[in-house]
């Protein structure tokens, strides 16, 4: 805009003296549209809104023939010479005062080209939907047919019962207070736009989430976090950025480190951020952050709109110092930042999988960089990308290698089930039954892994080996009980099995492949008198019940733990003497060249929840594979063996942290219709390559089009593609090149994503 700006200027003031006359001078507003057109727009400032529209508000403005009145961010304002042609009026203004400051608008634009998102796109999710309901002043009828809640126009007592929730209060206060019928209250209730907090005061929510255990200031830092807290402090007086990485084994006290810089943070009268990979998943950080800190905003997924609007506006106002949450919590205002923290932070969650699908510590580093704050990252299974950035001397590697404390690593047996003598009827290996019993004897807790939830992963026919599969995608039912229902794990769907093959109609359905119901079935079965528990997101539904059965476990009214890798993150329970992981292979074969890399860490942080305590622990590992170096190196609790042997391969062959990759989804209802779409892709690529120059060299290749892993989703197929480089700029902007200006058949679509995590 700013060049486009001096430009006109330029060719103003190179024009004949008698020409400016006819030149008028104005107020210009950029805006971006949340969706629909993709270009930013020019409108003219009305006198009478000069003094409200600025960047970062909302403003209503006529769209196409129609004159259709549009919601749209300006993100510019610019006092210039008019274009020859007339601009349309701005019509009005929606916010009293900006969503976004300066920085989120740079943020947002910068992001939009990092991930190949619209801007308005992006506009839309850095903020949530609670602060961009409008106020329903006025009615846009293509606004309503929309329909999606975000975009929802308010009635106008809707609008003041939402602004009276922003303080505890029941049903009959908010109604009183804005001074409307209870319906409306619980009209918005049903809407999802306010919790039943409508009927019960938010701090008895807070209350709810329980009283946190105490957790003292430990009296005196070990050598190895003296030196990582160091490293943050520096940076963090010198109001400058770094990017710091804590490459520390499970229990050695990263997450103390943390705590303690953020004390400095606050002292110094500066907010912090942390993000965590899923606030369900790590209460017991939450914890700490809470019981050391007064003012903790914690920002979890079942918040209402109207609750996180609420806790936007106090961290907005300064009055909150830490703010915890999830992926979207890096979007938080925080005008006073001091210091960002991302926890686990080789999480894949910390992607987004829909658009804009950023990466929230690319995002943070942004932020820290343009703030002067220093970013500190921590695991125990680092990603390789923040690896290669330590050796390449961009960032800061502060290692803990011991657990405070001194407890030792516990001893880890692998369990090599292609050994007839390590087969059992069931999925637990004789080895790793006489593993439980040992903990359970000792007086021990037991903690078992199984990657995969229902009962059956799979139902095969042993007549022809057919197997049972969802009707609208390619994948096979898992087998659920009670009910002995199939369900599709990609859509959700439910079906009845039949007696049956399907294929065959032989009777002679098999059920193959254990998941965790089995898997608690078996440990009933053998450890009659233990107490168990199940952890899966079938288990884990209801709000809460994490929370409960944790407690549970926490406070020894359970022996053994069975579950997803739900359990294998940032649990500290010193009683835990075994962790058993029962299919260490189960993820290690998918078509992702990141699948080692991920079992290597799953299995590595899940070892690390047994033996905290003073009697030790072990870890029973079970593998077709135990020769694999991700198996290996978790058993060895190297995992950084692990690095310096998947660093080089990725390295040759140019994959991430070497090169960047974008994948291109294109679906459809017709099979043929994706496979053409993705090959006109492919070739609109190779066209663009060649006239950018680019080839083997830059590293770049093109790999598809072909139908992706899982290739039939929700009754759509589906074709992909990847793009390969060195270059990640050079590479967005080729892609950009070949499809500016395509036309995307009306029974066809398409995403692209830039840098994905997930390949299926
Ligand atoms: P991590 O985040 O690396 O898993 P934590 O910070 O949770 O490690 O520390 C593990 C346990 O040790 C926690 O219970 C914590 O309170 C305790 N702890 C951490 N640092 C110290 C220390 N310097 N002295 C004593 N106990 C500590
Ligand atoms: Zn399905």
């Amino acid at each position: 805009m700013e060049d486009q700006h001096t430009g006109q200027r330029q060719l103003f003031e190179s024009q004949p003296a008698w020409i400016e006359d006819d030149i008028r001078q104005g107020t210009v507003a950029t805006v971006v549209l949340p969706d629909g057109v993709d270009k930013p727009l020019d409108y003219l400032v009305p006198e009478r809104l000069v003094a409200e529209v600025e960047p970062g508000r909302r403003v209503i403005v006529p769209l196409g023939r129609a004159n259709r009145e549009r919601l749209a961010y300006c993100v510019a304002v610019r006092h210039s010479d008019l274009p020859g042609t007339p601009l349309k009026e701005v019509a009005g203004v929606e916010d009293p005062a900006p969503l976004l400051s300066p920085r989120m608008l740079e943020l947002t634009k910068w992001m939009s080209q990092r991930w190949l998102a619209r801007w308005g796109e992006v506009l839309e999710a850095v903020l949530p939907a609670g602060v961009r309901l409008s106020r329903g002043v006025r009615t846009d009828p293509l606004l309503i047919a929309s329909g999606t809640a975000p975009k929802r126009r308010l009635t106008a007592a809707q609008g003041a019962v939402l602004e009276a929730a922003a303080t505890p209060a029941t049903a009959a206060e908010l109604a009183a207070r804005a001074q409307c019928g209870r319906a409306v209250v619980s009209r918005l209730v049903t809407l999802g736009l306010l919790a039943d907090a409508g009927t019960r005061p938010r701090e008895s929510l807070r209350a709810a989430a329980r009283v946190p255990a105490p957790h003292l200031r430990p009296q005196a830092l070990s050598l190895a976090q003296s030196a990582a807290l160091e490293a943050i402090l520096q940076p963090l007086r010198q109001s400058r950025h770094e990017t710091v990485l804590l490459f520390g084994v499970t229990g050695s006290g990263k997450t103390e480190v943390y705590l303690q810089a953020v004390e400095e943070t606050l002292a110094q009268g500066r907010q912090a951020i942390v993000l965590v990979p899923e606030i369900s998943l790590t209460p017991q950080t939450c914890d700490r952050f809470r019981s050391r800190f007064g003012s903790v905003a914690v920002l979890h997924s079942h918040l209402t709109p109207a609750e996180r609007h609420a806790e936007w506006r106090e961290i907005a106002s300064g009055r909150v110092g830490v703010v915890v949450g999830a992926r979207s919590a890096i979007f938080a205002p925080t005008p006073r930042l001091g210091l960002i923290v991302i926890d686990e932070e080789h999480e894949s969650s910390f992607k987004q999988a829909t658009a804009p699908r950023y990466h929230a510590r690319d995002v943070a580093e942004w932020i820290a960089r343009s703030a002067g704050v220093p970013l500190v990252l921590g695991s125990a299974t680092p990603s390789l990308e923040s690896f290669a950035r330590c050796q390449a001397g961009e960032w800061r590697m502060c290692r803990l290698p011991e657990r405070v404390g001194g407890s030792q690593l516990p001893a880890v047996i692998t369990v090599d089930l292609r050994d007839p003598k390590s087969r059992s009827r069931g999925a637990i290996s004789p080895r790793l039954a006489a593993g439980i019993r040992w903990a359970l004897d000792s007086g021990g807790q037991v903690m078992l892994l199984l990657n995969r939830r229902g009962f059956a992963t799979h139902i095969q026919c042993r007549a022809c080996g057919h197997a049972a599969r969802c009707g609208q995608c390619d994948l096979s039912l898992t087998l659920h009980q009670p009910g002995n229902r199939g369900i599709c794990h990609g859509c959700g769907l439910v079906s009845r099995l039949p007696h049956d093959c399907p294929d065959c109609k032989a009777p002679q359905l098999a059920q193959r492949g254990t998941g965790t119901q089995k898997l608690e079935e078996q440990v009933r079965g053998l450890f009659p008198a233990a107490r168990v528990a199940r952890m899966d997101t079938d288990t884990m539904r209801a709000r809460g019940s994490h929370e409960r059965t944790l407690d549970a476990f926490r406070a020894r009214e359970l022996e053994i733990l069975v579950g997803t890798q739900m359990i294998a993150k940032g649990l500290d329970f010193p009683a835990v003497m075994l962790v058993g992981v029962v299919n260490a292979d189960a993820a290690l074969h998918l078509a992702d060249f990141r699948a080692a890399e991920r079992t290597c860490q799953l299995v590595t942080q899940v070892a690390g929840r047994s033996g905290r305590g003073s009697a030790g622990g072990r870890v029973v590992v079970q593998t077709s594979t135990p020769e694999h170096p991700a198996i290996q190196s978790a058993g060895r609790h190297d995992y950084e063996s692990f690095v310096r042997h998947e660093l080089p391969l990725r390295r040759a062959l140019l994959y991430p942290p070497f090169g960047s990759i974008v994948r291109i989804v294109v679906r459809a209802a017709v099979e043929d219709r994706a496979a053409a779409w993705a090959g006109t892709l492919v070739e609109r690529l190779r066209e663009a390559a060649k006239r950018a120059g680019l080839g083997n060299n830059d590293g770049f290749r093109v790999l598809g089009p072909a139908p992706a892993p899982v290739a039939r989703l929700r009754d759509r197929f589906r074709w992909h593609l990847q793009v390969h480089g060195t270059d990640g700029t050079r590479l967005r902007a080729l892609v950009v090149a070949a499809t500016a200006g395509l036309k995307t058949p009306d029974d066809v679509a398409w995403i692209v994503d830039v840098d994905p995590v997930e390949m299926l």
